[in-house]
């Protein structure tokens, strides 16, 4: 959530920064802005909208200087409206900083602040910081130290990055909680909270950690703790092309990640299917073979999409592997005393790596003695370098704010898990090349559902002025069901549920009437009769059934009022495929209604805050 960029080095910043905010704009688009030193002042230039709107407004103005800072906000303290646009100022004015997270102590620091005489322009807690430091460099003369001691004060998260008008050769970043990343180039520094805004100019970046900052300068860079006490950065290559952050063609990138996935699913299984021998191979759980042999329970956790991959996951693992899964929302999980013993393993899901409450749970479960995996997409991310183990997605970047590709190599991923955990114990070794081998075929039945993009699309804008929508899905499908709802709700607003087909005569039945959608998700499997059941009591009520049946069933196409069908597979398989009809049903119907469907009402890319 919210993009940072930050430059230093020997080009223009002016255009860097702003080419970095268009780069990062799906992580927070209420607001955007830029500081940069000219003539001996810091000029602010931010405004409530779209880095294009910042832009123009910049179009006739030319700041020759070679460092700046940038950034485009999602609103947490106070309305996205230009006065709480960053970067915000000091009272000198002379200081500015931009930040992302939240700072929880920032009423008790104001009212402090107020009563020395400062006064106050917006209703961020950013602003407070930034006087903050502002304040102490009054005091101190030094702005390392002013920064590193405003930050050992101040509570809750910041990724940060400082420019000062009296030292146009330094930029301090520093991070608690939200994610900075620093691209490495000949005499120069890209500070962002994500890499696509450095890829195009230097591959070489580190992460900073908790608590640790940044000083740098045109010729060199040095990392510390806040408490002062030297660190040494891990570099690392950024693996990505730059074509894979851009849209390739396609209008949106939510329809492109839709379209990319036949070959992200075949990514996040390649090289570790080994179909001939009825097994896998995850290096990246080599170190934990012996906690996982000896586990007795899994505890999958995660938010949104990532949750819904969990519950597939759920099924999966107590089916193939036959050990007890949880799946617990990782918002909760942080704070509920969870009872955890030192042979659970707790494996955190996230695109990001960088999901606020899922790094928090990760943090409480090692603290309780758990052995802690992720599944995360970002490599070296924080989720990823605080678990003891994990397996990478390698969706590459995923920038539409509604998560399609990462879902569905999620999937894959605890697929290859719940195989490589079942051939632990009692999972024979022709089941589970029966599994593999059908997973192999599963890129192909994707790009076949995809050729059907239009017939989705038709039913989407007969439906697309519905005020309600109703998911069901059974077993497996279930949780498919609330994430096809999810998807509907985030990009079309359109108000969506999703249910177990078996609960709708429990409430939801109550809603059914000739204006509701019902998408019943119901593959020819051990359910089928139970869910079509389910559909005879919707057509009773005159509701509209939009079926995602298997291929040639037409028994379903004689009670439905539309089906979308999808290739045949293994029962257990189906979310694969099922799935991906709802991604388009949602991204055709916030298309007619006219949604901005990469950047969707009040959401963000990456949550990484509370
Ligand atoms: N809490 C800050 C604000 O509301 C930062 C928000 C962000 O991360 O974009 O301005």
């Amino acid at each position: 959530m919210c993009g940072i960029v930050g430059y230093i080095g020997h080009r223009r910043a002016l255009p860097l920064l702003l080419n970095g905010l268009k780069r990062l704009e799906y992580r927070g688009y209420d607001s955007a802005g830029i500081a940069i030193p000219h003539e001996g002042k810091l000029h602010i230039v931010k405004r409530a909208g779209t880095v294009a709107q910042l832009e123009a407004l910049l179009s006739l103005t030319d700041f020759p200087a070679t460092i700046g800072i940038g950034h485009t906000r999602w609103a947490t303290h106070g309305e996205p409206i230009d006065r709480n646009a960053h970067p915000h100022v000091d009272s000198s004015g002379r200081i500015a900083i931009v930040h992302n997270g939240i700072i929880e102590n920032y009423a008790t620091l104001k009212a402090k602040l107020q009563q020395d005489g400062y006064t106050f322009h917006s209703d961020t807690d950013t602003e407070v910081l930034a006087v903050f430091i502002g304040a102490l460099y009054e005091q101190y003369g030094n702005l390392e130290l002013a920064v590193r001691t405003a930050l050992s004060e101040v509570q809750g998260t910041f990724g940060l990055v400082v420019l000062s008008a009296d030292h146009p050769d330094l930029l301090i970043a520093a991070r608690r909680g939200s994610p900075i990343v620093i691209g490495i180039g000949e005499n120069e520094y890209i500070v962002a909270s994500d890499a696509t805004a450095i890829v195009e100019y230097t591959r070489s970046v580190f992460y900073l950690t908790d608590d640790e900052m940044a000083i740098l300068t045109r010729s060199g860079c040095r990392t510390k703790t806040i408490d002062d006490v030297p660190t040494s950065a891990q570099l690392l290559e950024l693996e990505f092309d730059l074509e894979r952050i851009e849209k390739g063609g396609f209008p949106h990138f939510m329809l492109k990640e839709i379209y990319e996935q036949p070959q992200t699913f075949r990514d996040a299984h390649r090289g570790r299917l080994l179909v001939q021998e009825g097994n896998v191979k995850l290096g990246g759980l080599r170190s934990v073979e012996k906690q996982l042999r000896q586990a007795r329970r899994l505890i999958l956790t995660g938010c949104g999409t990532s949750w819904h991959a969990a519950l597939v996951g759920e099924y999966w693992i107590e089916e193939l592997a036959r050990i007890p899964v949880e799946v617990e929302y990782a918002s909760e999980l942080r704070y509920r005393n969870p009872v955890l013993y030192p042979d659970d393993i707790v494996i955190a899901i996230s695109q990001s790596g960088e999901t606020a409450d899922t790094l928090a749970a990760v943090r409480e479960a090692k603290l309780r003695g758990a052995t802690v995996l992720g599944i995360v997409n970002v490599v070296g991310s924080s989720i990823a370098r605080e678990t003891h183990a994990g397996v990478y997605i390698h969706a590459g970047p995923e920038i539409g704010v509604a998560s399609t590709k990462a879902f569905t190599s999620q999937l894959a991923v605890l697929m290859l898990l719940a195989l490589y955990l079942g051939r632990m114990r009692h999972l024979s070794a022709t089941q589970a090349q029966e599994i593999a081998a059908e997973m192999l075929r599963i890129p192909e039945k994707i790009r076949s559902i995809l050729e059907r993009s239009e017939l989705i699309r038709d039913i989407a804008c007969q439906y697309a002025h519905a005020q309600h929508f109703l998911y069901l899905g059974r077993g497996v499908n279930f949780p498919v069901a609330l994430e096809g709802a999810l998807k509907m709700k985030e990009i079309s607003y359109i108000h969506a549920e999703g249910y177990p087909a078996a609960e709708m005569k429990h409430g939801p039945i109550a809603l059914i009437d000739e204006n509701m959608p019902v998408v019943v998700i119901v593959p020819r499997d051990e359910l089928y009769e139970k869910v079509l059941s389910n559909v005879e009591e919707i057509r009773a009520r005159r509701g509209k059934v939009i079926a995602i049946a298997t291929e040639g069933d037409t028994e379903i196409e004689a009670l439905a009022n539309h089906v979308i069908p999808i290739p045949e597979t293994l029962p257990l398989l189906t979310p694969i495929l099922t799935v991906i009809p709802l991604q388009l049903l949602a991204y055709h119907a916030a298309v007619e209604r006219g949604c901005n469907v990469d950047m969707p009402r009040n959401l963000a890319k990456s949550v990484t805050v509370e």
